[in-house]
């Protein structure tokens, strides 16, 4: 099916990005006037290297591409040029107005989406070594798109930025404060995943976004959010994607004595332990077989089964801890690839939070519900899934019309007196 047809050449497309170690997520959106934007296509180079995949799916489902280029592709750019073009061939006319960028860190001061100039790359770049294995990635897509769409307007669309709303007290860490000061604080993660979630229940079960939920992104990153009436109020990540829950390949949360042992005694470099925690901790490093949450429920190894249970109590217990913070617990939200796909994983999270009156109803967990709690559950339990890509173009159109009606903010500046600013500003954000 030929997707172009009947679209007017002057309408506004926005491309979405998200530049990550290994891959390159993409995104092509038409604007509505009325209602969000309208997807047409998405897409995802996999494995960036010498067995590249690129894949393209239109918005009916049809797979517009599935290859994988003779030689590979080396690397971001390259990546973003196969990418283009696709989109030459798809719609030879289109010209973005906007990118959106998907960029995990925007520091303390970065708290709302923003246009991308020069001085803004600078200040990202600066924050590179708090995302190590993000931020540079990220920039590396900002770069290659800004060679790419020298006319769009860039806009810089943070992780970060949902959870500036949080209190001191949920983002500063037991140490000297000297380094709060210095920028070493609880930032939190998975924003533009929570934004999403949080504006999908809003719509569809606002009884539920009026509440105290604990929304759970399981993915291969994973993390949990405590929010009250659509205010983030407190998350599992903190200073770097690191903390928290047990992930695909990072640790979570570690007694930090084990750092320092580890380098102290067992001798590892700084480079050795950075890979060990962000690459081969986590399910990956506990069951030695694989990150993928499929294979390892698939197997018999008593060390996959350690994972999984592992995984399971740690994400029971963020819970729980999340629910003092906010006082109580109206619902818990599954979301991403492990919690919007594994019946198993969410009825084993439910079981361990029976006590506090939380039931599912086998039936609607096993089919994704989306609630799926029982009826007599004193917590619903629902499934929601996330859709980052949409998040982002919704914000990079919201800051494109802000540089089109000359009314954009200065970076990070509370601009909160200008309604179409407050709607986007990071923590209001669809409340
Ligand atoms: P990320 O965006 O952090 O890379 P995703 O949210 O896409 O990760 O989640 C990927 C993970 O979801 C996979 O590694 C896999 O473990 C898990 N997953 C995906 N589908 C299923 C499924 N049907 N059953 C169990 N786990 C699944």
């Amino acid at each position: 099916m030929d997707e172009t047809r009947g679209l007017s050449p002057g309408e506004t497309l926005v491309f979405t990005l998200n530049a990550g170690s290994s891959s390159l997520k993409f995104a092509l959106f038409r604007e509505d006037p009325d209602e969000d934007p309208e997807r047409l296509a998405t897409g995802v180079v996999e494995a960036i290297g010498p067995n590249a995949r690129l894949r393209v799916t239109h918005a009916d489902g049809g797979v517009a591409i599935d290859e994988r280029p003779a030689g590979g592709i080396p690397n971001q750019a390259a990546a973003l040029a196969r990418v283009l073009g696709w989109l030459e061939s798809f719609r030879p006319e289109a010209a973005a107005a906007a990118v959106g960028h998907r960029i995990v860190h925007g520091g303390p001061d970065l708290a709302r989406p923003v246009r991308i100039d020069a001085e803004i790359l600078d200040a990202l770049a600066r924050l590179e070594p708090l995302a190590p294995l993000h931020q540079p990635n990220n920039l590396a897509g900002v770069r290659a798109a800004m060679a790419a769409f020298p006319q769009a307007v860039q806009v810089a669309c943070f992780d970060t930025a949902f959870h500036q709303s949080h209190d001191r007290l949920r983002q500063t860490f037991p140490l000297p404060l000297k380094y709060y000061e210095a920028g070493v604080r609880r930032y939190g993660f998975h924003g533009l995943s929570y934004e999403s979630v949080v504006d999908r229940l809003g719509r569809q079960f606002p009884e539920v976004a009026a509440g105290r939920i604990v929304v759970a992104h399981l993915g291969n990153g994973a993390s949990m959010a405590a929010i009250r009436a659509g205010r983030p109020v407190a998350t599992t990540m903190g200073f770097t994607a690191l903390d928290g829950l047990m992930m695909g390949t990072r640790s979570g949360s570690l007694d930090p004595g084990v750092l320092l042992y580890l380098l102290e005694v067992e001798g590892l470099s700084l480079p050795e332990l950075t890979h060990m925690l962000y690459e081969e901790s986590g399910l990956r490093g506990v069951s030695g077989l694989s990150n993928d949450l499929r294979v390892l429920e698939a197997s018999a190894e008593p060390a996959a089964a350690l994972a999984i249970e592992m995984f399971v109590d740690r994400a029971a217990r963020a819970v729980g801890e999340l629910a003092v913070v906010l006082g109580g617990l109206d619902a818990l939200v599954f979301t991403a690839g492990i919690g919007e796909n594994s019946a198993r994983i969410r009825a084993s999270i439910a079981e361990r939070l029976a006590f506090l009156g939380l039931s599912l109803d086998p039936q609607a967990n096993a089919s994704g519900g989306p609630v799926i709690s029982a009826t007599a559950s004193l917590i619903r339990a629902l499934v929601v899934s996330t859709d980052e890509e949409a998040m982002i173009a919704r914000h990079a159109l919201a800051v494109l019309r802000e540089v089109r009606t000359g009314t954009s903010a200065a970076p990070g500046r509370d601009s909160s007196a200008r309604p179409e600013a407050r709607r986007h500003r990071s923590g209001d954000f669809l409340c």
